[in-house]
């Protein structure tokens, strides 16, 4: 069975003092065991004292991003290592605004410019350090005009993963955030979402097998909130949800918290 998790990017969002008081609310609010794995991921000048304020409540700490080198001249990075000794389990990596950032230049175009294969080489840094990738794919919205949706995920997650063992897979993280669905207030319906988790999953099959693909836990990503969470979440092949916007408010992500431990509690 696979453990729903809940995961909140706050991307570059919060000053410290609003961000202790979140995951104290937060906190308050869990059970001790909550069915679903919860996960927050600041900034990275947040992380240590982040640790500090996670330490012995069920929440879990994710880092935003990371460099794939051990060490080195690399102006303004950090190592998997670096990120794992500050206290993070977790790492988000290839989200759409480093693969692409909308609204900044033209929608499909690249201000942090990250590929596939840089990706990958950070898929298995973070492996090498034991922290869980949180891996995301997804197409933008002109992609998904063109009927390109399921070959845009299938190189994403091809290329992404590529050199992993199976049990390696089994263990990660994938988020599907379709592009266009991130911060725009427009979410993909329940059978789009569905549809797109099916596809990854058998992707996951047909490159490394069944136990990969039974392991794997995809979430989903993209303008999720406590109204939608629940039909989202209410399909076999979610996993849970990636939030950004909502997971800033303890009220709104303690809510979508609570939406996916109904849902999956039910079976
Ligand atoms: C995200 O940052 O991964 C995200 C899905 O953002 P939002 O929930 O704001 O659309």
């Amino acid at each position: 069975v696979r453990r729903p998790l809940v995961a909140g990017n706050w991307k570059m969002n919060l000053d410290l003092a609003s961000a202790r008081e979140l995951v104290s609310s937060l906190a308050a609010k869990l059970p001790a065991e909550p069915s679903a794995e919860i996960l927050v991921c600041p900034p990275f000048i947040y992380l240590f004292p982040m640790a500090k304020a996670v330490n012995e409540t069920p929440i879990r700490m994710g880092a935003q991003n990371l460099w794939p080198e051990p060490k080195g001249a690399f102006t303004g990075e950090c190592s998997a290592r670096m990120v794992r000794k500050t206290g993070c389990t977790h790492v988000i990596l290839g989200h759409s605004e480093r693969r692409h950032t909308i609204g900044w230049t033209d929608p499909e175009g690249s201000v942090h410019g990250e590929d596939d294969s840089l990706i990958n080489r950070k898929v298995h840094a973070a492996l090498g350090e034991g922290l869980v990738p949180v891996f995301c794919v997804g197409e933008t919205l002109r992609q998904r005009d063109k009927g390109e949706m399921e070959a845009v995920i299938s190189r994403q997650v091809v290329a992404g993963l590529n050199g992993l063992r199976p049990e390696q897979v089994a263990g990660l993280v994938i988020a599907y955030e379709p592009v266009w669905a991130i911060g725009t207030g427009r979410t993909a319906s329940p059978e789009q979402a569905a549809e797109a988790h099916r596809h990854i999953r058998r992707v996951v099959f047909e490159q490394y097998g069944g136990e990969a693909a039974a392991g794997v836990r995809i979430l989903y990503g993209g303008s999720v909130t406590p109204e939608n969470a629940e039909s989202l979440m209410n399909n076999e092949d979610v996993d849970g949800v990636l939030v950004g916007g909502a997971s800033l408010h303890a009220d709104d992500f303690f809510a979508i918290i609570q939406a996916c431990i109904s849902v999956k509690d039910r079976g």
